[in-house]
């Protein structure tokens, strides 16, 4: 067989799994080991024909996968493998350039400033920030509150009791100090607490457990009072604001000294691709900038290299800008739309019925509810284990609550219904 009939075969598989996703479980019911027996235990000493690994790949490795793809993905931030972000991707592998510094690939450096200036656009953010691409928003953030460090050594870095560990993971790495700030009773931050010994605050738009949105423009006014950097975490609800009427969650972030926003969750584009922006690149340069003997660089250009801490860098942007394009603003804003209006009639069921109950308010496409008196823990293994939609817990003012996160390209009311039909057989 030729690359060009393995191609073929790769891309009818792709099309074919696309097509017919929501006919298969969502999560796999399988127990620890059980995949790795069906396999052979010793690398192959002869060459295979791409085929036999096509075969193993559909019959023992993809039925022992959770299927973040899957239309009825409801757990954690659901997110989408877009149509245009798998050719992308396939782009991406056979170009197989590595977008380090402007030299090493031109083309991949400036396509990586016009699609962050576009995505900026997009979503209202203020034009003239410095844009580039991390794997993560972990890594966005730790990139960010290095740039802080270097600023403002030894300090603390404040952020909200809700905010999510990435923060801690950066702030443990950097030898930083966490001082973890309550919150009011809709979950966002209380924005006045000392700044004297801070080196940054994190402030939380989305955040993960409830998807509340702390006060931005309050932080980012003591915080630039108080010289310290304030980064704002929007990996998740920022991608709303390509839509007028959600902006409000960013309001004040023209502010802040840098942002993240991920649009491998909720903005169509496959895993891994996250946006940062910083007004202070100068700070990021301050922190990552590392000169080798080895490698050249090009008077003016920009090496985003010394941004952040890797110096390999896959050509993310060429996805990124696909989708945008294939989207374009009106796609990306219907998209959003359609998963919020889900969100809100879902969040009508629950309120609907008697012994169940809204556990925070719902501002995006993520609902956070509860039954009164069943296990709600159990209700959402149960519901999971039907293979037939996959919803997570988490705990907010020490209950268990339930989390439905809409967020894929493919999911449908009926969808969202089945969800509620499978969460009350479980209760029943
Ligand atoms: N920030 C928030 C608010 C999140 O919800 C998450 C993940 O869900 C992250 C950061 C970390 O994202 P990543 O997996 O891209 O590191």
């Amino acid at each position: 067989m030729s690359f060009r009939d393995d191609l073929a075969a790769a891309s009818e598989w792709v099309a074919s799994y696309v097509e017919t996703i929501g006919e298969r479980p969502v999560v796999s019911e399988v127990s620890p080991g059980e995949i790795r027996a069906k396999l052979p235990s010793a690398p192959p000493d002869k060459a295979e024909p791409f085929a036999d690994v096509l075969r193993d790949f559909d019959e023992v490795i993809v039925p022992g996968l959770t299927l973040w793809n899957h239309p009825r993905f409801f757990a954690f931030f659901a997110n989408t493998g877009s149509e245009p972000g798998i050719l992308a991707e396939l782009l991406t592998a056979a170009l197989n350039v590595n977008a380090m510094s402007w030299l090493t690939s031109p083309a991949a450096t400036e396509l990586e400033q016009l699609t962050l200036d576009w995505l900026a656009q997009l979503l209202g953010l203020p034009a003239g920030l410095h844009g580039h691409i991390e794997d993560t928003a972990s890594t966005s953030t730790l990139a960010a509150l290095a740039a802080a460090r270097a600023l403002r050594p030894g300090g603390a870095v404040y952020a909200s009791e809700q905010s999510h560990f990435s923060v801690e993971k950066a702030v443990r790495l950097l030898d930083l100090e966490l001082r973890k700030v309550p919150v009011d009773d809709e979950f966002r931050m209380l924005p006045d607490f000392p700044l004297d010994d801070a080196t940054a605050v994190v402030a939380t738009v989305g955040t993960t457990s409830s998807t509340s949105v702390d006060p931005v423009r309050r932080l980012a006014e003591r915080c630039n009072q108080a010289g310290v950097w304030l980064h704002v975490d929007a990996a998740y609800a920022g991608s709303a604001a390509v839509c007028p009427e959600f902006r409000w969650c960013l309001d004040g972030v023209e502010e802040a000294d840098s942002i993240v926003v991920n649009p491998h969750k909720w903005l169509f584009t496959p895993i891994d691709c996250s946006t940062l922006w910083t007004r202070r690149p100068d700070a990021l340069r301050d922190a990552f900038a590392a000169h080798g003997d080895y490698l050249p660089s090009r008077e003016g250009a920009v090496d985003f290299r010394d941004h952040g801490p890797a110096l390999g860098r896959r050509f993310r942007a060429l996805k990124l800008w696909t989708v945008l394009r294939c989207y374009g603003r009106e796609g990306l804003q219907e998209s959003i739309r359609e998963h919020v209006r889900q969100a809100a009639l879902f969040e009508e069921w629950v309120r609907a019925e008697p012994a169940w109950e809204i556990s925070a308010p719902r501002h995006f496409s993520t609902v956070c509810f509860r039954h009164q008196s069943a296990d709600n823990d159990e209700i959402a293994r149960a519901a999971t284990a039907t293979g037939r939609i996959f919803v997570a817990t988490t705990r907010l003012r020490g209950q268990s609550v339930i989390r439905l996160a809409i967020g894929n390209g493919w999911t449908q009311e009926a969808d969202v219904r089945e969800a509620w039909e499978v969460l009350r057989e479980c209760v029943r």
